[in-house]
């Protein structure tokens, strides 16, 4: 029989159909046999080709050399865009629009073309996070900016077809729906309990154990109870914080070898899978309160979203998070016993 579980922080349930589960090794793709270039000559985003992108916002120059090490441009074809105060209008009660005002912008994570982010050094990663932040803490002093979201789509299935690597930024003038459900969840936890749900959950996880990827003095990794997809994998900072904006440079750098380790173990666990992750933070009038606690999602795409999926807004997967947790653990053992306190 099946489970169906409950996600505390929105309250959907996952239905988890381990009886066509394979095995966690099953997941492993076979790794791409023909290697790609460090430069595409037809790559918009590869150096010498910066004319070919609108104007960029920011620049992190290359430590050693000339050149930079990571670029912030504008999406060329950008969903939101635009500085002008967003209009609303209502051709009737129930036709309800808005002028489409916002940010949407691409990180360039290197200049080197198949450098991806499994594969890149903590300073590197390092550099791509500055990055995240430096722009975050751009866009929220902008008053018409509710919201920031910053998400990487990795592979063909993960929706992205460009190989540069690369990460993605929008910044909104409404807060998204499905972030308003969590902040409400989540405040009525505060309202209950008097603390924030998500340190709770992180508690809890490090209690439980069971699904448990590593834990290092800053920061916990696990698979989450109610995981929509298999090895989806969270990254959350043990001390309370509700915007990756508000993090330091010191717990930047701390961040660095966790994303790289963690992204490292699913390459080679799954054969480079495609994946998205998402770094969520509150939404910015509220980043100052105790609701929230800002966390990086890795949902890697082994699976289809399908058209139960669509319409129930239910997620089917057939991976326990307690079978791929071990699996993970087991893999870091082989791969990372050097660091016995990661
Ligand atoms: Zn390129
Ligand atoms: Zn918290």
């Amino acid at each position: 029989m099946s489970i169906i579980r409950q996600d505390a922080t929105t309250k959907a349930w996952v239905i988890i159909a381990t009886e066509r589960a394979k095995r966690p090794h099953d997941f492993k793709k076979a790794m791409a046999t023909h290697a790609s270039a460090t430069y595409e000559a037809s790559c918009p985003f590869c150096p010498g080709h910066e004319m070919s992108t609108p104007p960029e916002v920011w620049r992190l120059s290359h430590p050693q050399g000339t050149g930079w090490a990571v670029r912030v441009i504008p999406n060329k074809f950008a969903a939101l865009a635009g500085a002008a105060e967003p209009q609303r209008r209502e051709a009737g009660p129930l036709f309800r629009e808005m002028d489409g005002v916002g940010a949407h912008e691409v990180i360039i994570e290197t200049p080197v073309h198949n450098r991806v982010m499994p594969l890149m050094t903590d300073v590197e990663i390092e550099r791509v996070l500055q990055a995240y932040q430096a722009r975050v803490q751009a866009l929220r002093t902008d008053p018409r900016v509710r919201y920031v979201l910053i998400f990487k789509n990795h592979g063909e299935q993960a929706g992205t077809s460009l190989e540069h690597p690369h990460s993605q930024l929008v910044a909104t003038p409404i807060a998204p729906l499905q972030v308003r459900r969590t902040y409400e969840v989540a405040i009525g936890h505060y309202d209950d309990t008097g603390r924030c749900l998500y340190c709770d959950l992180v508690a809890a996880e490090v209690e439980a154990g069971v699904r448990l990827v590593r834990q290092t003095a800053d920061f916990v990794v696990f698979h989450p109870f109610a995981s929509h997809v298999p090895f989806e994998t969270w990254i959350a900072p043990r001390r309370h914080q509700s915007s990756f904006g508000q993090v330091s440079r010191h717990e930047l750098a701390a961040l660095a070898p966790v994303l790289r380790e963690t992204l490292r173990a699913l390459y080679d666990a799954l054969g480079n899978p495609d994946f998205n992750y998402i770094v969520h933070s509150a939404p910015i009038e509220d980043e100052s309160k105790h609701y929230y606690l800002w966390h990086i999602q890795i949902l890697p795409r082994l699976t289809m979203i399908a058209g139960f999926e669509l319409g129930s807004g239910m997620f089917i997967t057939t991976m326990l998070p307690e079978t791929s947790a071990a699996f993970m653990r087991e893999m870091i053992g082989q791969e990372m016993t050097h660091d016995g306190t990661r």
